[in-house]
């Protein structure tokens, strides 16, 4: 077995702590001296006088100022023997020292010993002493462990909390559907193998690429793939591990981290979410961070202090690259800027056959299929996907994945668990209602995107879901598909207005409500698609970051915010009514589809179409994904 002085220690000390106490009864509190021969037995010092004035004491030591006496004396009752008795005087007892001189008894008065109170003082001392040299010895043995407590001893010298992989196994093979990225990227490769051929021309090596993209979109693979292509070492570290509560600990773990991977040239530096310590500097709110600051300027001193061919190559990370400081950005630092976005069908085609190659597809599992029918997923939600379908299908105990499960796992990824259907009750036939108001507005709409298929089995947070195959292929959204989707989107509280009446409508619309006034707004103040014209006045999301520019203010007056207000609110009354217009018209549909999905409890695209076209016209539209 390994010796551990962590182990060792923490037995030591409660058995410390114990001792300590059982010194301190036995020692601390009396004499050294009187310890010696110190009677067991006790004497009051009532029965001592009489003893005294019978003539049976022999001889008196008085200790501790005369507070105390051994008393020797004969013992009646045990054949006369003569013994000791420990006896506590009263203070004030002066008569006593005239009594024993009348009586002959021989005493003798101890001085207070000293090396009583130095042994007391001692046993004081030895244990804070041992306590603290353990306390040592625990915190610079934990201290090597990652996360132990040690951190807190020595803070100053920041302890490495990057990661080092020798070989990462990840070939450029793994990565898929970012096809832009990855031909840049290839690039890097060749730097690290061959940096002569560059350098023999007289070119100088980037120091920095900036990987920029949605999470999960494989920004982290590609930098592994690129360590691992060409058999370098790869150092991982995250941004927000920079930031600490110590002021210096990320600028000295930023010079450890160079420090390391100089010794370890040629390598990847990768540093994960480095908008954590990237962000502008100066400008937060409530007094800029010191330490992100630090942290940060040491970075750029790193990365200035290297030779371009010294065969470092730091690839960074973020979703965030418009809060980034621009002295990042500045050549010489992350002077390329790598897009890696969300995959497209062909993409995400390209990314299942990278994750179906371990796993075990039914013959009649079309992976062309899946690509369709997942629009939006990244890698990360693909991989993800294949997992998910494949404890699924182990859980049914079946040979291999088949189109049930994925679909089943589709769900499952985009809308969260599956939960147990409501009971027939009114409230399961309001959802019904409601979920029947989205399908059929969305179905009569000739803007909007097909129904996929309608369930009142509830997932996530939604009691009853209507999905819809949205087209990603047309980059462009028009004015008309915007108000069928904000219209779609009322249906399901129309259907509750027009079918229970004002009085009755739930919060079951409250995301829908949520979701199409976002619409709404985008419409009116960043698209143009109102009366006030094409103007633009909101620059992005309006979102609040602290990095940058959080001074600016809204880029109109109050009197256009008011008549902003007023539009939106026209184009969602619009939609509303013609979403109550459509259900009304067809309230004999509605109820019947409302019986069926509640009888059925999912209903399909094609199957709710057929039903709709046997009371009125469906607009026709491309199926864009089938399954
Ligand atoms: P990011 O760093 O961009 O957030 P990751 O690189 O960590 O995303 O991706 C997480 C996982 O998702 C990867 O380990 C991989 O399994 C899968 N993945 C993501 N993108 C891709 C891709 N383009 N090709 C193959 N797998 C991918
Ligand atoms: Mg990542
Ligand atoms: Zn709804």
């Amino acid at each position: 077995m390994k010796f551990s002085w962590k182990v060792l220690l923490l037995w030591t000390l409660p058995a410390l702590v114990i001792g300590f106490f059982f010194w301190q009864g036995a020692f601390a509190g009396a004499p050294a001296d009187m310890t010696k021969n110190a009677a067991n037995t006790r004497m009051t010092y009532g029965r001592f006088l009489e003893y005294v004035d019978a003539g049976r004491v022999s001889s008196v030591d008085l200790y501790e100022g005369g507070r105390t006496a051994i008393v020797e004396a004969v013992d009646q009752d045990i054949e006369n023997r003569v013994q000791r008795w420990r006896v506590d005087l009263p203070v004030n007892a002066p008569e006593l020292i005239s009594k024993l001189k009348d009586k002959g008894i021989s005493f003798d008065a101890h001085p207070m010993r000293n090396d009583g109170a130095i042994w007391g003082l001692l046993g004081n001392l030895v244990f804070p002493i041992l306590l603290i040299t353990g306390l040592f010895f625990l915190f610079r043995r934990s201290s090597n462990l990652p996360g132990g407590p040690g951190q807190a001893m020595n803070f100053g010298k920041s302890r490495a909390r990057f990661q080092m992989e020798a070989k990462t196994g990840v070939k450029f093979d793994d990565v898929a559907g970012i096809e832009e990225a990855k031909e840049e990227l290839q690039e890097v490769v060749t730097f690290l193998k061959q940096p002569e051929r560059f350098t023999a021309v007289g070119a100088r090596i980037p120091k920095g690429v900036l990987l920029v993209g949605p999470p999960g979109t494989g920004k982290t693979l590609l930098a592994k793939a690129i360590a691992g292509e060409a058999g370098v070492p790869f150092f991982s570290i995250s941004g927000s591990e920079f930031v600490e509560m110590f002021v210096g600990v990320g600028a000295s773990r930023v010079r450890d981290l160079f420090k390391k991977a100089k010794d370890n040239a040629p390598c990847i530096i990768f540093i994960d979410e480095i908008d954590a310590v990237g962000r502008q500097r100066g400008a937060g709110i409530g007094g800029g961070n010191d330490e992100r600051e630090q942290t940060l300027n040491q970075l750029l001193t790193e990365m200035d202090g290297f030779e371009g061919n010294t065969g470092i190559i730091i690839i960074a990370a973020t979703n965030r690259p418009d809060v980034l400081d621009s002295a990042l950005l500045r050549p010489g630092r992350f002077d390329r800027q790598v897009t890696v976005d969300a995959p497209d069908i062909k993409g995400r085609l390209e990314i299942l056959q990278v994750h179906a190659r371990n796993k075990k597809l039914d013959p009649s599992v079309s992976l062309d299929a899946i690509a369709r029918r997942t629009p939006g997923f990244t890698g990360a939600d693909l991989a993800n996907l294949l997992n998910e379908a494949a404890i699924l299908t182990a859980r049914r105990r079946k040979e291999g994945i088949t189109l049930t499960e994925i679909d089943d796992a589709v769900d499952r990824v985009v809308a969260g668990m599956e939960g147990t259907p409501l009971v027939d009750s009114k409230s399961k036939r309001l959802i019904a209602y409601h979920e029947v108001g989205h399908a059929l507005v969305g179905t009569l709409l000739k803007d909007h995107d097909p129904v996929q298929k309608v369930t009142l089995i509830p997932r996530g947070q939604a009691q009853g879901l209507t999905w819809f195959t949205p087209n990603e292929e047309q980059g462009l959204i028009s004015r008309s598909q915007l108000k069928a989707r904000i219209t779609g989107a009322l249906g399901g509280r129309a259907a509750e207005e027009v079918i229970f009446g004002a009085a009755e409508v739930t919060t079951g619309a409250g995301g829908d409500l949520q979701q199409l006034s976002g619409m709404a707004r985008q419409m009116v103040t960043r698209f143009g698609m109102s009366d006030l014209g094409p103007l633009s006045l909101e620059s992005q999301q309006g979102e609040v970051f602290l990095g940058r520019d959080w001074t600016t203010r809204s880029e109109y007056s109050e009197s256009i915010a008011s008549r902003i207000d007023g539009q939106v609110r026209a184009i969602v009354e619009d939609c509303y009514e013609n979403a109550k217009k459509l259900i009304r018209d067809n309230r004999s549909v509605t109820d019947r589809l409302v019986d069926l999905l509640i009888e059925k409890e999912t209903i399909d695209g094609a199957e709710f179409r057929q039903i709709v076209a046997e009371y009125t016209d469906v607009p026709e539209k491309p199926q864009y994904a089938q399954l």
